[in-house]
């Protein structure tokens, strides 16, 4: 997070810009920006030390709606954006947020790849199994029998979802979380201990689509909060992740490794740089 202590204190609606969102009435994803900004205000985060970058998608329009810098970049890279911001600027917090899609598919590899640099930001993905603003095609998370929408093939596709809390740790994250859109202060309060904490965070939350998922509606009566604290070994979290059915909401594991720092006085000058990569 940010290395600047404010000494004023602000609300979330503070972190709420004029701009009115688009999303369909019932999103989940309303609920998740109102976390957000709930947990930017617990922090006393000031707005002009905290960015919000964002990839392409429903959930990926949240810098508009937001009052602290931001960047709603191409899509599958906004991890990429967000690390050159963080270790150009790290005395800014630096939260990224979008979808199972752009996060999963489209920026797959970036995800892998932000998980192991472990540079200290955190990563909010809204997953709702499901493409929603290119209307309703299986996304990663998608379940393999889905085909309630046109856009699915019939009998669903038969691929086996990407885990992404599993690939995660995997991967080297350094703070794991699950959370629910329908719980918004516990939603906020883990996006605020995500931020806290050094390292990559990674929160994935279920936040319904409730235009081409209606049955999500349906998970506010499945999820619980999960009964174990969280792992400081990601092989104990990991094999928790594998016996559980994906409704424990809570923090699932707390690494210690320490965030990346990038190495810095080179000695070069930016001739020399030039000079060095010149055709
Ligand atoms: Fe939300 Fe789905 Fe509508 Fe997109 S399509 S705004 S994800 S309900
Ligand atoms: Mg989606």
């Amino acid at each position: 997070m940010s290395s600047e202590t404010s000494t004023i204190s602000y609300a979330a609606s503070d972190y709420k810009s004029d701009v009115k969102p688009v999303w369909c009435p019932g999103c989940g994803d309303y609920s998740v920006l109102s976390s957000i900004t709930k947990a930017f205000a617990d922090l006393g985060l000031a707005p002009h030390q905290t960015s919000v970058v964002s990839g392409i998608g429903c959930s990926s329009r949240i810098p508009a709606y937001t009052t602290t810098y931001g960047f709603h970049t191409i899509h599958g890279r906004s991890l990429a954006v967000a690390a050159g911001l963080k270790l150009a600027r790290p005395d800014m917090t630096v939260l990224v947020a979008g979808g199972d899609g752009d996060g999963f598919s489209i920026g797959g590899n970036h995800f892998l790849h932000a998980c192991r640099r472990n540079v200290d930001m955190t990563y909010v993905v809204m997953d709702n199994r499901v493409y929603g603003m290119t209307k309703g095609q299986p996304s990663p998370t998608t379940e393999a029998d889905w085909d309630a929408s046109a856009m699915a093939p019939p009998g669903g596709t038969g691929l086996t979802p990407f885990n992404p809390l599993a690939i995660a740790l995997a991967a080297g994250a350094n703070f794991v979380a699950r959370a629910f859109a329908g719980n918004p202060n516990g939603t906020a309060a883990t996006i605020a201990e995500a931020i806290r904490h050094p390292g990559f965070s990674f929160v994935l939350v279920m936040s319904p689509c409730v235009t081409f998922r209606e049955e999500q509606r349906e998970w506010k009566n499945m999820v619980r909060p999960a009964t174990a604290e969280p792992a400081t070994d990601p092989a104990v979290a990991a094999e928790r992740l594998m016996h559980d059915d994906g409704y424990n909401i809570g923090v699932l594991y707390k690494g210690d490794r320490r965030a990346y720092k990038p190495v810095t006085g080179s000695g070069r000058t930016i001739a020399e740089l030039d000079a060095e990569f010149a055709l």
